[in-house]
């Protein structure tokens, strides 16, 4: 069963800011939350072991603006946002809001608030090496992935040796998916992934040339991004059986959120 728990004006005294004045002097925060829980047996058996434990919250919100700093309440919102979701994790997304009543800024004001929301989502990577050891280069990316607090339940298909796409000149390629929960945003989860294929010495001479590994994101929940450096569902997975077929294999109920078809459905259309 999914409920929301809200926890209503909590107060800290902490010091965050970008002023001297308040790193030194400090002031009152005020924290509310929303938590969107998804605890399939909680309320069924009346058991508050399979719920989450809101005092346990308010506390960790407590350790998190009394002990750490940040300049922005922005920061600090989404430090909470984010410790919540790792620490708890039957919250499935989670709505900070900080308000900072003492602000200084030299006028009469009642409050000055951010709102951050977080949450799970379910992406879908595809990935791809064709120079070196594939397989090496391949695990190091999941490794990568893995290793991040803003990712969990990470899946990885088999791995299939394929013939190369586009520019043909080159070795065949070991191609596979890698499905994800993550708590990145889709352009900070492309941001995460560009920094691992810099770290694994991909780079950019020839067009779909040779590389040491490429990461796309195939999929973002059932999102659909058409953004100059992002578009999502990935803009050829369609027409990919190497794509496509990983990713069959990992979740054979995925839908194209553009085409509205089964994944399988268009893998047996470029088959045939
Ligand atoms: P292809 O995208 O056709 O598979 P490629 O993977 O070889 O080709 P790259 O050089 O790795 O292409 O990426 C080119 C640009 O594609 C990146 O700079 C990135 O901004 C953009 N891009 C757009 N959508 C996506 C996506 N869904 N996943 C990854 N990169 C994307
Ligand atoms: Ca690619
Ligand atoms: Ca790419």
């Amino acid at each position: 069963m999914r409920y929301d728990i809200l926890i209503s004006k909590l107060e800290f005294f902490g010091f965050h800011g970008v002023l001297e004045e308040e790193k030194k002097l400090g002031q009152k925060f005020i924290i509310s939350a929303k938590l969107t829980i998804d605890a399939p047996n909680a309320v069924e058996e009346d058991n508050c072991d399979k719920t989450v434990n809101y005092s346990d919250v308010c506390h960790m919100i407590g350790q998190i603006v009394e002990k750490e700093r940040f300049d922005l309440i922005e920061s600090l919102g989404d430090a909470i946002a984010r410790r919540i979701l790792v620490e708890f994790p039957l919250v499935e997304s989670v709505t900070i809001q900080v308000d900072k009543p003492w602000a200084p800024i030299g006028l009469h004001v009642d409050n000055v608030s951010v709102v951050i929301t977080r949450g799970w989502h379910n992406a879908y990577i595809g990935v791809g090496s064709n120079m070196g050891d594939c397989q090496a280069n391949i695990e190091a990316a999941v490794k990568y992935i893995q290793e991040s607090e803003f990712n969990r339940d990470v899946k990885v298909s088999t791995l299939i040796k394929t013939k190369p796409y586009g520019y043909v000149e080159q070795d065949d390629f070991l191609n596979g998916a890698i499905e994800i929960k993550t708590m990145f945003s889709p352009e900070e989860l492309l941001h995460f992934l560009q920094k691992i294929e810099l770290d694994l010495h991909r780079t950019r001479e020839i067009h779909w040339g040779p590389r040491t590994i490429d990461l796309d994101i195939e999929l973002f929940d059932n999102l659909i991004i058409n953004e100059p450096d992002l578009i999502i569902p990935h803009h050829e997975m369609h027409k990919r059986s190497f794509v496509l077929q990983p990713l069959c294999e990992l979740n054979p109920y995925l839908i194209h959120p553009v085409y509205g078809e089964y994944l399988i459905d268009l893998l047996s259309k470029i088959n045939n």
